[in-house]
């Protein structure tokens, strides 16, 4: 099962994706942080390679300015990950550890990113447990609802403890194009001879659903020589990054409205102007805002206003 698995990837495999191409242990880190939340496609082409040519190594991030890594981070969400990467980078400028227990320890490593790195990186005998793999293990070893430690010790035993870097990168890009969530390819998979989940793999696929709750927002637009009064926010979520100042509605003062979306939440945001800039404003310019520390809400937001 192991060489079939590895003549599959070597044949099919993403191995021009660029993290899967360098020894930079920073590089393939940063490419699991931002892999998190985000498409493969828009981080090989837009956020990886412009957050590295900011910030090449970890000693550069340590040394930049949490404002300038956030800006960096713009678009991507979840901006608590930029804090974390920036902490992270702080507290080991020259390397990141190898062990799986000493990374846990450092802001924003979970267990998934701890053993991406061991594996990916470091080339170390552990076993990666995300989205994909764990789709595939479930299918092929025929595990409903199994728990972590059930998952863990199922792929443990099929671990390849020669090449466990490759081993998992495989299952990783098997989950990914052929044992997709819905009708997953099994007549072209190499694991479909031993694989006990094959007659019904839809039966290991948890979908649970997203519950998504609607939610209303209400933000002022106050503009004066070509420039817009924001303010920075305090809540953990967005801290530090700028943001329009929340109103109460006035319907006389309302400009527009938009969708947009966030995690679980389906937002409606609503314009209004106002007539006086909000206490402690921070002005942009419109020609500033693609560098400036802003959520991609705000940039639609400004968008809607140009
Ligand atoms: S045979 Fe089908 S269900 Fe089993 S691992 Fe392959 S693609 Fe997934």
């Amino acid at each position: 099962m192991q060489k079939r698995l590895l003549k599959w990837y070597e044949k099919y495999g993403r191995h021009a994706l660029p993290w899967r191409k360098t020894t930079n242990i920073y590089h393939i880190y940063l490419s699991e942080i931002m892999l998190q939340q985000t498409q493969v496609n828009r981080v090989r082409d837009e956020y990886y390679p412009q957050f590295l040519a900011k910030f090449p190594t970890l000693k550069a991030l340590a040394e930049a300015k949490e404002e300038e890594v956030i800006a960096a981070w713009s678009g991507l969400g979840y901006y608590s990950r930029a804090r974390n990467l920036h902490k992270t980078a702080k507290l080991c400028q020259d390397a990141l550890p190898k062990s799986y227990e000493e990374l846990l320890k450092l802001p924003g490593i979970g267990s998934y990113t701890a053993s991406a790195i061991c594996a990916f990186g470091y080339h170390q005998n552990i076993v990666v447990l995300d989205t994909n793999i764990k789709r595939v293990i479930k299918r092929y070893c025929a595990l409903l609802n199994p728990n972590e430690k059930t998952l863990n010790q199922a792929a443990e035993k099929i671990l390849n403890d020669k090449e466990p870097r490759a081993h998992n990168l495989a299952l990783m890009d098997l989950g990914s194009m052929l044992c997709t969530p819905k009708n997953p390819q099994c007549s072209l998979c190499p694991l479909a001879s031993e694989c006990q989940g094959k007659e019904e793999p839809e039966l290991y696929t948890q979908t649970k659903k997203t519950a998504y709750e609607a939610m209303d927002l209400f933000f002022g637009v106050y503009i004066k020589d070509e420039k817009i009064a924001l303010v920075k926010t305090e809540g953990s979520m967005y801290k530090g990054m700028l943001a329009l100042p929340e109103v109460d509605p006035l319907e006389e003062n309302y400009i527009t409205s938009f969708k947009h979306a966030y995690t679980k939440y389906r937002l409606t945001v609503k314009l209004y102007r106002i007539d006086e800039a909000p206490k402690e404003p921070q002005w942009i310019a419109f020609d500033e805002i693609e560098s400036a520390p802003l959520s991609s809400l705000v940039k639609k937001a400004l968008a809607k206003l140009v």
